[in-house]
């Protein structure tokens, strides 16, 4: 076959993030993997339920028939083994997926495999795989139980929301409120109003999603973003003055000031959202496919300056200096 080059955007994706493998999960944990295969093997031809980030799986792929070529491509990968994967994609066909690829690492790490699939999201329901993909460097999320009412929309739009600190932007700001509290934390923000913040953990995401929304025009692009985070004025001027810089635009914007995000995510009815925080996560999640982005500590982000155009189209960064901030900005 024909070698194919990857696209824009590859996300990753466990089963347990595609469809609800609770009772499965529930057999492995009690019973052991011996009896999960089996479990597996018998229920082979009964179709998953969709789990958390399927609406978000689907709405993804829709952007390829829209735009008649493939600006994403989602990757299956697994802890699992082949064997056991059968119920995985026969349920991914069941559900009309156009995923044709996988990884079943039978037990072994799966984030070494991030990079060979060149995937710039990766979405899990187990945290130490979340944990070590984020500390590698991949924008890496821990998807939470689906909403009680994990409805899917036929319209042609894919919608995703993100908090700011420790998920877009880097996490000392964060760090700042929470060992000094809020007038600190304003004190240091007012001060630093234009000093571009550092990136965080998803900003390669945001500047793959990015490109993608640069190959419609800004009237129809059929992915909508938004920034819904708890800082309010004056500390919104150093978000403002961040994407300024990075050449980075979101759609909308909500400053909540510490109020609660539920009812505006509720509103903006994203696929996905995407905090840091727990206690923002509890309250969402009812009604929002969640996913929690775990703190990872210092890490480095090779992959922001290639989201951000400065790649060779093997996923090196050119080593052209500028290219990437020029790419921002074009
Ligand atoms: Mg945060």
């Amino acid at each position: 076959m024909a070698r194919r080059e990857a696209p824009q955007l590859v996300v990753g994706i466990t089963s347990r993030a595609l469809f609800d493998l609770a009772e499965a999960d529930r057999v492995f944990r009690e019973d052991g993997l011996a009896a999960y295969r089996e479990h597996q093997r018998r229920r082979e031809a009964v179709l998953l339920a969709p789990g958390t980030a399927l609406p978000l799986v689907r709405a993804l792929l829709r952007l390829n028939r829209r735009a008649r070529s493939e600006l994403v491509r989602v990757v299956v990968i697994s802890r699992n083994d082949a064997d056991t994967g059968v119920r995985v994609f026969h349920s991914i066909a069941g559900h009309g997926l156009a995923i044709d690829q996988a990884a079943f690492t039978g037990g072994r790490e799966p984030w070494p495999y991030l990079a060979s699939f060149r995937c710039n999201l990766f979405l899990s329901a187990e945290p130490g795989d979340v944990e070590a993909a984020l500390g590698h460097g991949f924008p890496a999320a821990l998807v939470s139980a689906p909403p009680q009412d994990l409805a899917e929309d036929d319209a042609e739009e894919v919608r995703l929301a993100f908090d700011g600190d420790a998920v877009l932007f880097d996490h000392s700001s964060e760090r700042i409120y929470q060992r000094h509290g809020l007038e600190a934390f304003q004190q240091r923000e007012s001060a630093l109003a234009d000093e571009p913040m550092e990136p965080g953990p998803f900003a390669p995401f945001l500047a793959a999603l990015q490109h993608i929304q640069s190959r419609f025009g800004e009237e129809d692009a059929p992915v909508r973003t938004a920034l819904v985070t708890a800082r309010g004025a004056p500390a919104h001027l150093r978000v403002i003055n961040t994407l300024r810089a990075w050449g980075v635009r979101l759609d909308q914007s909500f400053f909540l000031a510490g109020e609660d995000k539920a009812p505006v995510l509720e509103q903006f009815r994203p696929h996905i959202f995407f905090d840091d925080q727990r206690d923002h996560l509890d309250r969402a999640r009812a009604r929002t496919p969640s996913a929690q982005v775990l703190p990872s500590g210092d890490v480095q982000l090779p992959l922001f300056s290639q989201a951000l155009g400065a790649t060779d189209g093997r996923g090196e960064p050119t080593d052209e200096p500028g290219a990437a901030t020029r790419h921002a900005a074009s």
